[in-house]
């Protein structure tokens, strides 16, 4: 298939971009990496009469080491986030996810930004958000501002961003120090898109107690989620097996899968609950390690 008629523009800049998406307001859509869009657009799932290429914009500083997390521009590449060396120390569990994400090919021309406004629920990127605390620079022509990454996903494939706006920046908050993370999910074949997908942190005291927990579940309901009734059940404990057996029992609170092509809603939610599990064992023995 090919996509329907388009007018294209290459924006110099955010601001020229902003420009344009004003200019063009509904009918305009933004092309970073195309790894989503183009597709979309060959299967006319999308039929956007306007395409703004922010793909080259001169972006010399993309990663900025700032005091509480690391900076990414949303036009970075998931290939250039997931070499930096600034990300690789501060935010080892971001690069993780970033390996996870389909294959080099598609990393190399896939941006950071891209993903996250895409907001496919399997995706790595969304969730990692939330597990990261990040918060989102956003801009249209009048206007500048930030947003939680919680109140950025609506549900699948939608997003708070407004049509005459684009995602700028990303801060990934970095979890405490000494902190132990991990992320498991499952996925039909290497580089496919998760069937279900877990990740979680955990900082603990010198007691051994939890003092910094997040646990986030993608693939499994229309946005990825936190499993905050997990976090609350462990906050202030020192971990064991039981707890971990009872914090299995809390994920199908934010499971809201459906059945679909490939699996069971019964399947995900079963799956869901043992990887889970499984991040939370391994983020406790990194932590430990750590400590
Ligand atoms: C075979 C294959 C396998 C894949 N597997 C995975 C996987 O396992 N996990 C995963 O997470 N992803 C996967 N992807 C998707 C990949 O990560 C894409 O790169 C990503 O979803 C979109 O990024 P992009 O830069 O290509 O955005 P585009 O395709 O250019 O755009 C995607 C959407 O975001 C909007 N947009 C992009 N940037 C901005 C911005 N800065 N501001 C406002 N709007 C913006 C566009 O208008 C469009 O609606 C896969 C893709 C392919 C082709």
């Amino acid at each position: 298939m090919k996509p329907a008629n388009f007018e294209y523009f290459r924006a110099t800049s955010i601001d020229h971009a902003c420009e344009l998406l004003s200019a063009h307001a509904d009918d305009a859509k933004i092309l970073a990496g195309g790894q989503s869009l183009i597709a979309a657009m060959n299967y006319r799932l999308a039929r956007p009469q306007v395409l703004i290429d922010i793909s080259n914009i001169d972006n010399p500083s993309q990663i900025t080491d700032e005091t509480d997390g690391v900076r990414i521009k949303a036009t970075t590449t998931q290939a250039i986030a997931e070499h930096d060396p600034v990300v690789r120390e501060r935010l080892p569990m971001l690069v993780d996810a970033l390996e996870h994400i389909a294959h080099f090919q598609i990393r190399n021309k896939g941006t950071v930004g891209g993903s996250i406004v895409n907001a496919d629920p399997a995706s790595e990127l969304p969730a990692m958000s939330l597990l990261l605390d990040a918060e989102y620079e956003i801009q249209s022509k009048s206007n500048r501002h930030v947003m939680a990454a919680e109140d950025f996903f609506i549900t699948y494939m939608t997003t708070a961003l407004q049509s005459d706006e684009v995602l700028v920046s990303i801060l990934f908050k970095e979890p405490p120090k000494n902190c132990g993370w991990a992320l498991h999910e499952v996925a039909r074949r290497a580089g496919d898109y998760a069937l279900v997908g877990s990740a979680a942190i955990i900082a603990l005291d010198d007691g051994g107690k939890c003092v910094h927990v997040r646990v986030v579940l993608f693939g499994v309901a229309s946005t990825p989620v936190r499993a905050k009734a997990v976090e609350e059940l462990l906050v202030g404990q020192v971990c064991s097996d039981e707890l971990f057996e009872e914090a299995a029992k809390r994920v199908s609170e934010v499971v809201d899968a459906e059945s679909d092509v490939h699996v069971t809603d019964e399947y995900r939610g079963n799956v869901a609950e043992v990887l889970t599990v499984r991040s939370l064992v391994d983020a406790l023995n990194r932590a430990q390690t750590a400590s």
